[in-house]
């Protein structure tokens, strides 16, 4: 489809597909190699998306499965919380519902008043089970809990081995994870368990670094993690009412260029309408920031391209055409081409992020696209026809670069801009010639590749993936 496109619009198109079809490979801001092609990337101006497998831990300790972003999506496998009552069968990155049957932890000493998904009223019994094995021998466990299936004197040499460094003690105490089965020395399993560096992190088995949720004895714990994993779920995924507010303003705003687009712009009005249908409903915060980048993007467009303050931009640009001088025509439709390739760019992602690659790609071809306006005016303008064979290698070094397949850099805009300027001096033409202005889109907010982390106030935030050993930063939103 992708590639349909591209060969079925103007001359220009057809030669960024038809340029080079050799495999891309230059290496990407995330590090990776391009697996495009040199047209699936348009000849290294607007690179394919990358390909490679992300495979980083999110925070339910899931790998992520989603191809290569410098910033992971809530995970979207079955989520992980479980309890002795239920189980969560949403999606793991979407926020669980805590459980509300009263809560397991009582016995004949104690009973916790609290709900199972909220933290415990009292700690777990310490008094020993008093309850005896199948084989007749007393239970090596505490009261309340399961009795764990090892024997002290059956099962002497695997119970006792040394992991922590009580288990041979007389009076060890020990205790079963329900969660993967392993029977371990109770004391050596608190100091564990309680272990933390502030990272936000699901529990695991010290013995099979199994995920470890459901254990009674410590839920203080487990519970806690659980809770701070549902912290991070809920940034990720922003609140209802801050999307919806979002939305509704998003929704105004791509209503209100809609309106100025005629409907004779077949390339930009599908594309607002698409747009417009997406967010009618509210879609995830993900979606809804991708979408929040392209809406940037088109008025961008509309500013660079627009004619003394005149909001009908594209009126301007694709009125241009209409213009009953031949050469002025052509020369419109290089401003066309070029918007039409963002457009393009823009119309075929139907993906619901926009990775730094592609903010910076088409960063760059938003400047590119300014100086070819800047550049049209130019030639356009009342008397640029009389110094036409004076500035004509300023116009073969002009057209050369802002026309040239190649990726477009800062090197180059530089070398275009002085040239722009000088132009513009002979043809008296008054076009303003100024530095690139850089459009800052709007990143995958909240969502980070890299570590958790919650500060004394109980605020979670991320510190991204820089290298080896994760450091805890500060919290964005207290400092501390
Ligand atoms: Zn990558
Ligand atoms: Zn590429
Ligand atoms: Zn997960
Ligand atoms: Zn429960
Ligand atoms: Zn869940
Ligand atoms: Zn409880
Ligand atoms: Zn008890
Ligand atoms: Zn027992």
């Amino acid at each position: 489809y992708f590639i349909d496109v591209l060969v079925t619009r103007g001359s220009t198109d057809v030669d960024l597909y038809d340029f080079c079809k050799e495999p891309c490979g230059a290496t990407l801001k995330c590090d990776h190699k391009c697996l495009g092609t040199c047209s699936a990337c348009y000849q290294g101006r607007i690179h394919a998306k990358c390909a490679e497998k992300c495979g980083v831990p999110l925070v339910c300790n899931h790998e992520c499965t989603d191809p290569c972003r410098q910033a992971c999506k809530p995970c979207q496998k079955k989520c992980i919380y479980r309890c002795p009552h239920d189980r969560c069968d949403r999606k793991c990155g979407q926020e669980c519902t805590p459980c509300a049957h009263p809560c397991d932890r009582n016995c004949d000493h104690q009973q916790c008043a609290k709900k199972c998904g909220e933290i415990c009223t009292v700690p777990p019994c310490e008094e020993p089970c008093d309850k005896r094995l199948k084989c007749g021998h007393p239970c090596v466990g505490f009261c309340g809990d399961p009795c764990p299936t090892l024997c002290r004197i059956c099962d002497q040499e695997e119970l006792t081995e040394i992991f922590f460094g009580d288990e041979d003690e007389p009076d060890a105490r020990f205790v079963q994870l329900k969660d993967c089965g392993h029977v371990l020395e109770s004391k050596g399993l608190n100091s564990w368990f309680m272990q933390t560096d502030n990272e936000i992190q699901v529990k695991a088995c010290p013995k099979c670094k199994s995920p470890v949720i459901e254990t009674l004895r410590f839920s203080d714990y487990l519970k806690q993690a659980m809770l701070d994993v549902e912290k991070v779920k809920r940034k990720l995924n922003g609140t209802y009412n801050d999307n919806e507010m979002k939305r509704l303003e998003l929704h105004k705003k791509l209503s209100n260029i809609n309106l100025k687009v005629k409907e004779r712009t077949p390339l930009i009005k599908p594309f607002m309408q698409a747009l417009l249908k997406r967010i009618t409903r509210l879609p995830s915060a993900s979606e809804l920031n991708a979408i929040q980048a392209k809406i940037q993007i088109l008025e961008h467009i509309a500013k660079l391209c627009q004619v003394d303050n005149n909001d009908d931009f594209f009126k301007e640009i694709f009125g241009l055409t209409r213009v009953n001088n031949i050469s002025y025509l052509i020369e419109g439709k290089r401003v066309i081409n070029q918007v039409k390739m963002i457009m393009n760019v823009l119309e075929n992602d139907r993906d619901d992020r926009i990775s730094d690659q592609e903010i910076d790609d088409i960063n760059q071809e938003l400047t590119r696209l300014q100086r070819i306006v800047q550049f049209e005016r130019i030639v356009a303008s009342k008397h640029y026809a009389q110094v036409k064979t004076i500035v004509a290698e300023h116009v073969r070094i002009i057209e050369n670069n802002l026309f040239s397949k190649l990726r477009y850099t800062n090197e180059v805009d530089a070398n275009i801009m002085e040239n722009l300027k000088e132009l513009n001096t002979q043809a008296a033409s008054e076009v303003q010639i100024t530095e690139a202005e850089r459009l800052n889109i709007v990143r995958a907010m909240g969502m980070y590749k890299g570590h958790w982390f919650k500060c004394p106030k109980g605020h979670v935030y991320a510190i991204e993936d820089c290298g080896d050993a994760a450091t805890p930063g500060k919290c964005n939103e207290c400092g501390a």
